[in-house]
């Protein structure tokens, strides 16, 4: 598939900038050729009356390029050339136009194997030019003599403008890709350096001997080749290790070592300057989807694209890491610019706005981004990664675009932890104080009669005292002690039930279950057991089930629930309207019961929305047969306008909150009273 090279695109914001620059470095190039030519002189006789070393090196400079080495990086050359030691011998043997000819040929041949731009590979003939310029110039002030002879003082000759060369090259490449990519060209230019270092000085160094060899016998040129080469390809390999180690070979970003080396720099800048430092984790939606529809291989060029597309014109000090799969990372602190971590996380998701084209196919990406910021969220690399990632998940559940990360969400923080061992311990003793019910009556609207009792959670912690419900089920449900803790809920409310039965009430216990209970048969099995024990009616037990929890596996889920159904106990859709695909569930469960969510019924009275919803919601339950019950019914107007449009029940604060067992009684007592 053909698809711009990166290397070969101009910036979209200043093209002017970039070929301006360019021209620049041509015309630089090419008086400076000529300045150069003129002083060194040409050929005496021409090109043809070189001696044959000449052509044999010229041709081998050409042979080495034929085969180069590709390097993963996206940022600067990808290709790590040799040619440099037979450009080098050949200035010192025979001047600087030959060099010239021989550095050019192999620019030329290189350019066409990489599928460079007509316009990079004139830059390239150009810098490069230049750069030998340069280094003619340096090598002719220290070493004026022309004819080669191996003294120290050539030999220091040869060492400076070797150096001049790679300095001068590096230096032209990196302001064209500051230009292209927005990074700092000094940064670049060590980067660049510090990469390529071993391998230039090598060859500046085998230049002077391959000079000796081509002035004596060209036998000795062509046996030279061999340990050229293998010098050559040692220090290529252990350049690409050294790359590799903290590099991604696929889009050429820092892999998570090299990552966690750039955010450890810039969290002790940041601890000692009293800044704060942004880590963000990207997971892309749905690229397995790409991957098994389109290939591997256009999941990967998707990848790379995007790995392009953010690095474009970042702010300096930006870094960004490819974890491999879809995870991108991103680090930017204080000290660099950043000045709002959401900000950050939005310019991210800006960058997903445009479908990416590969060829003919134009594909939609989209991402959770999670963000965690030093210090408050973490005061080392490994804990603000791996809350990132936490508030990355978040982000996805929500289905959210991102999320700064929240104790809340980290079902394994040490408070969790904590929580999760004194509620196993609170549950391994049955008769262990601390895990109780409160009940909150359910009230049929025609007449007031109360008609059953929502069971709920009550926890109270030696230290913490009550938890809400909320976080305790969120941190149970991902371990076993979810299983031990509805057991113990069923347990007190059917012992619950049957003793309002024996106080002569007789009425109808809800309790609510979590996904993780309606996964296993187990628990069809245990509540069957329970039931009998107690010997209560199955009618009189109602299981609250929310939608997230069929949306779990809703196969399994599903199974189970049927079984339940089977049993006799009633089911009942817990926060109806707040989950997804609500119809489905209700055409294909046994469901009992439609609970409506009190975010659409407290405010029923002022919310012009929330009121049409409620009553779209009561029409369906009569369509569908089943019963409906508003939770949340706060006060007096609501409770009338549901028993208006029909509504079965109503829990709520306006009747009464959730009470302990004793308190429920008394208030039943009341209300007999009253009637
Ligand atoms: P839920 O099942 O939707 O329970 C209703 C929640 O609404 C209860 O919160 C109740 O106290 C509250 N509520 C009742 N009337 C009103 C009202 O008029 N206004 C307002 N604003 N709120 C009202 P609670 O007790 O904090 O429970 C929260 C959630 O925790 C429950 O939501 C349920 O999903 C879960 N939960 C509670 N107990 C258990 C349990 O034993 N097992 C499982 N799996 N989940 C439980
Ligand atoms: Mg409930
Ligand atoms: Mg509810």
């Amino acid at each position: 598939m053909a698809t711009t090279l990166m290397r070969n695109t101009a910036p979209k914001e200043h093209p002017g900038r970039y070929y301006g620059f360019m021209s620049a470095v041509a015309v630089a190039a090419i008086v400076g050729a000529g300045y150069t030519a003129a002083r060194s002189g040409a050929f005496e006789g021409g090109l043809l009356s070189v001696p044959f070393a000449f052509w044999l090196v010229a041709g081998l400079a050409l042979i080495a390029e034929f085969r180069p080495t590709r390097w993963g990086g996206l940022w600067m050359s990808p290709i790590a050339s040799i040619y440099l030691v037979y450009v080098l011998a050949t200035m010192i043997t025979w001047g600087f136009l030959p060099a010239l000819v021989v550095q050019s040929g192999a620019i030329v041949l290189l350019s066409v194997q990489i599928q460079s731009s007509a316009w990079r590979m004139i830059f390239n003939v150009s810098q490069q030019g230049f750069a030998l310029c340069v280094a003619w110039n340096v090598w002719n002030a220290i070493a004026p003599s022309p004819a080669w002879s191996g003294s120290a003082l050539q030999l220091l000759a040869v060492f400076a403008a070797g150096t001049a060369w790679t300095l001068t090259s590096s230096a032209l490449v990196a302001v064209r890709q500051s230009l292209r990519t927005g990074i700092g060209w000094g940064d670049l230019t060590l980067q660049w350096l510090r990469s390529e270092w071993a391998l230039r000085a090598t060859q500046v160094a085998i230049a002077p001997i391959l000079a000796t060899a081509a002035m004596s016998s060209w036998w000795l040129v062509a046996a030279s080749a061999i340990p050229i080469f293998s010098v050559y390809r040692i220090l290529q390999t252990a350049a690409d290790r050294e790359r590799e180690a903290d590099h991604d070979p696929l889009t050429g970003l820092l892999n998570r070592k090299g990552f966690q080396q750039v955010v450890d720099g810039k969290l002790a800048d940041a601890a000692e300057t009293e800044t704060a430092v942004a880590v963000l984790i990207l997971d892309l939606d749905r690229f397995a989807d790409v991957n098994s529809a389109l290939g591997h291989e256009v999941g990967d060029q998707l990848l790379v694209e995007l790995a392009k597309r953010f690095t474009t014109d970042i702010p300096k000090g930006k870094k960004i890491a490819h974890l491999g799969g879809d995870e991108f990372a991103f680090v930017w602190s204080e000290l660099d610019g950043m000045t709002d971590p959401m900000e950050c996380a939005r310019e991210i998701r800006a960058r997903l706005d445009a479908p990416i084209v590969l060829g003919d196919v134009s594909l939609e990406v989209d991402g959770s981004v999670g963000i965690a910021v030093f210090p408050d969220d973490g005061a080392d690399f490994q804990t603000l990664f791996r809350h990132a990632d936490i508030a990355m998940y978040e982000s996805k559940q929500r289905a959210g675009s991102y999320t700064r990360y929240g104790a809340e969400f980290d079902h394994h923080s040490p408070e969790r932890l904590h929580l999760l061992g004194d509620l196993r311990r609170a549950l391994d003793h049955p008769d262990a104080p601390g895990v109780n019910l409160f009940y909150q009556p359910q009230v049929r609207l025609v007449d007031g009669e109360v008609v059953g009792a929502e069971a709920l959670l009550r926890y109270s912690h030696p230290e913490r005292g009550v938890v809400n419900p909320a976080e305790i089920i969120e941190t149970a449900e991902h371990s076993s002690v979810m299983r031990m803790l509805t057991e113990r809920v069923v347990d007190i409310a059917l012992r619950q039930l049957r003793s309002w039965r024996e106080s002569g009430y007789d009425l109808r216990m809800a309790v609510n279950v979590s996904v993780r209970d309606l996964q296993s048969p187990e628990f069809t099995d245990f509540l069957t057991e329970r039931i009998d024990a107690y010997g209560v009616n199955a009618k009189r037990l109602q299981l609250e089930i929310t939608e997230s929890a069929l949306m779990a596996d809703p196969r399994r889920v599903l199974q189970n629930v049927q079984r339940l159904s089977d049993l006799g106990v009633g089911i009942s859709l817990d926060d109806f309207g707040t989950g997804f695909s609500s119809m489905q569930h209700l055409r294909r469960l046994p469901v009992t019961e439609i609970k409506i969510d009190k975010s659409f019924v407290t405010t029923l009275c002022d919310d012009p929305d929330n009121a049409a919803i409620v009553n779209t919601v009561i029409d369906l339950g009569r369509a569908l047969d089943v019963e409906v019950v508003a939770e949340g019914v706060e006060d007096e107007g609501v409770r009338k306008q549901l028993e208006d449009w029909g509504c079965h029940a109503g829990q709520g604060w306006h009747f009464a909150k959730p009470m302990s067992a004793d308190a429920f009684e008394r208030w039943m007592a009341d209300q007999r009273k009253k009637n």
